[in-house]
């Protein structure tokens, strides 16, 4: 089937929920896709975040291929070497202490708010514990994950939902302070916001709610799903800034295609939370999750991958500066190692930028606030940055 069959068969049959691009794509190579009718595009949305090794990385196809023919599923029934070896990474590299593997971001949101209430009634025994999250924030679609979602576009028709949320604004201390009361059992932020525009937290911010968290033993849950996995240049963003959060949420990169999420603990809440019987899943943590993100940690490590992104992170801010100086249309560049952010001017919209790109050859998406939105595999190259920043200075207005 060609682009236009396949888009065809998906309106027809497949639930309107997503406005997608006009092409359907087959396959991939390196930091490459190719469509349905051949035509190649440099990827710089790596499927939102999730292809930190691009496509075919030497070694991860043969991991998830290996674990293929051995078995994918056993049930959370059993032990099985995967999840043993992707839970140590895993630990290893957050500085924390217990993984629980989930099929998706929203449900290792949804495992983490579990573990800061079941932490909380511990404590107190009470049933009116409260989370503080972020205006502008982004967590899931799932409701208890939408329920920390501060944007009121994504809550509306779906209220009542999860009781207890109070919403600061992002990178102000005070408005956090403010809805801090003894209810209160974590604090919910991604350290780098990403769906609401590519806001990296100050540090003032992000060790000013660690000290809140400290002093009255709140939990401190920092949601990496997307700015996590190298992306920042660091393992992990927080690692940057000398936080340790008592929760930190993964996915997108974890499995590099494979759906797989986790929420790991710190010692403080692994000692005193879930226990059996408070949570679970059929699925989370299969075998061919955890063998993808397994040989994900390992490839990692054997390749240097954070200090390449980092490096790349360093060239591609250098670009984006030089396109914000070349273009009056672009009022700002934020954001870190390899999860950037462009914002326009109103008047230019950032969506129409994605759109003349993909014509162009470049696959790139948008995020809250008309900001045109880097993520690109964290193997890309300076020459493929170049190519990608080349065709934006030719349609940039
Ligand atoms: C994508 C994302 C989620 C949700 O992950 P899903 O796998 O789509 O459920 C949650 N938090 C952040 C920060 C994200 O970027």
């Amino acid at each position: 089937m060609g682009n236009q069959e396949i888009i065809d068969l998906s309106e027809q049959y497949v639930l309107h929920t997503y406005n997608r691009f006009p092409i359907a794509i087959d396959r991939g190579e390196g930091v490459r896709v190719r469509d349905a009718d051949g035509k190649e595009y440099l990827d710089f949305m790596a499927g939102i975040a999730v292809f930190a090794l691009g496509y075919h990385y030497p070694g991860y196809d043969e991991a998830v291929i290996g674990q293929i023919r051995k078995t994918i599923h056993t049930s959370n029934l059993y032990y099985h070497e995967p999840l043993a070896e992707a839970a140590k990474a895993l630990v290893l590299s957050t500085g924390l202490s217990k993984a629980f593997f989930t099929n998706s971001g929203a449900e290792a949101v949804e495992g983490a708010i579990k573990a800061a209430k079941k932490y909380a009634w511990l404590k107190d025994g009470g049933s009116d514990h409260e989370i503080i999250a972020m205006n502008s924030s982004f967590h899931g679609r799932t409701v208890g994950a939408l329920s920390v979602t501060g944007n009121e576009h994504y809550q509306e028709a779906f209220r009542p939902l999860m009781g207890g949320v109070r919403f600061a604004e992002f990178n102000d201390l005070e408005s956090v302070k403010s809805l801090v009361g003894e209810k209160t059992c974590a604090i919910l932020l991604e350290t780098v916001q990403g769906e609401g525009g590519i806001y990296p937290a100050e540090p003032e911010f992000l060790e000013g709610i660690e000290a809140i968290c400290r002093e009255r033993d709140i939990l401190l849950i920092l949601d990496e799903i997307q700015c996590g996995m190298g992306r920042t240049g660091n393992m992990w963003a927080y690692q940057a800034y000398g936080v340790t959060p008592d929760i930190v949420t993964t996915a997108k990169a974890l499995g590099c295609g494979v759906p797989v999420g986790a929420f790991v603990l710190g010692e403080k809440a692994a000692k005193a939370s879930l226990v059996p019987g408070d949570h679970g899943t059929t699925y989370g943590g299969n075998p061919l999750a955890t063998a993808a993100a397994a040989a994900v940690f390992r490839i990692f490590e054997e390749d240097h991958i954070v200090e390449r992104a980092r490096e790349a992170g360093d060239y591609l801010a250098r670009k984006l500066d030089e396109l914000k100086a070349a273009h009056s249309s672009v009022r700002a560049h934020r954001g870190a190692g390899l999860i950037r952010g462009l914002e326009f001017e109103e008047g230019t919209s950032a969506s129409e930028i994605a759109g003349k790109a993909l014509e162009n050859g470049l696959l790139i998406i948008t995020a809250g606030g008309n900001v045109l939105r880097f993520v690109p595999p964290l193997i890309v190259s300076r020459d493929e940055i170049d190519e990608a920043c080349a065709i934006l200075d030719r349609i940039i207005p």
